[in-house]
């Protein structure tokens, strides 16, 4: 998922500012597990920009499981609500960075051929997973996965020098020499490695740079499209 926090209401304010006609978009996807755009957020955003002058043309909160970073529920969604965008002087995404991105795109100018000025009201820290409160950076969607060589851990996220060929010597008493709060990434590996009867593993050496050519931005992929009903 992508984490994410609301950015100050003083900073959203001044992007507005001069724009009075608004429409709000949420997502009901990342932005409503972190709460940042989700249907409570999206009501509230438009009451602190009401009370701040803005006539709210729209605030558009998809329901839980409809992610607007999907282009076609974006399409599907914003297509009931594209009077009040042709009218706005400016659409608010309450998502990630994706979410605008797409809407801005695929939708906005792609599909309404409209040129809109589109702010974020979030700032995205990262691709993590967990919950229902504590999420933490588990992949950094390298392209190329080790994890099953390294037992189901990946080093390249949880090693704080993301070293392939670790350990780095420093650790002490299982704790990361950088960051003696946390678990040494490469310490959990063999732990688990050796569980499993599996030490042989770590006597083959990893080519000491990824493969970074699966890492170029933006990167993309293409897929099957689904079927919404
Ligand atoms: S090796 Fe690590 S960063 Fe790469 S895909 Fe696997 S979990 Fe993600
Ligand atoms: S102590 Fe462990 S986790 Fe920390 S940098 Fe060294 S190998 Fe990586």
């Amino acid at each position: 998922m992508i984490a994410q926090v609301q950015k100050p209401i003083e900073e959203i304010l001044e992007y507005l500012e001069g724009r009075d006609k608004v429409v709000l978009v949420g997502c009901g996807g990342c932005a409503t597990v972190f709460h940042t755009g989700g249907e409570p957020e999206v009501k509230e955003m438009a009451d602190i920009l009401s009370r701040h002058g803005k006539e709210v043309l729209a605030a558009i909160a998809p329901p839980f499981g409809e992610f607007t970073c999907y282009a076609p529920w974006s399409s599907k969604r914003l297509s009931k609500y594209r009077q009040e965008i042709e009218e706005c002087d400016a659409i608010l995404m309450m998502t990630c960075g994706d979410g605008l991105q797409v809407v801005r795109e695929s939708v906005i100018e792609g599909e309404f051929g409209l040129l809109k000025r589109i702010y974020p009201a979030t700032n995205p820290t990262g691709h993590m997973g967990g919950g229902p409160a504590l999420f933490k950076e588990k992949c950094q969607q390298c392209g190329e996965c080790l994890l099953g060589k390294f037992a189901g851990i990946c080093p390249l996220t949880q090693c704080t020098k993301g070293l392939l060929n670790g350990p780095c010597g420093g650790s002490q008493d299982g704790k990361c020499e950088a960051d003696p709060e946390r678990d040494c990434a490469w310490m959990l590996i063999y732990e688990r490695l050796k569980k499993f009867g599996e030490l042989d593993r770590l006597r083959e050496a990893e080519p000491m740079l990824k493969d970074y050519s699966q890492m170029t931005r933006p990167r993309k992929i293409e897929v099957a499209p689904l079927v919404l009903e």
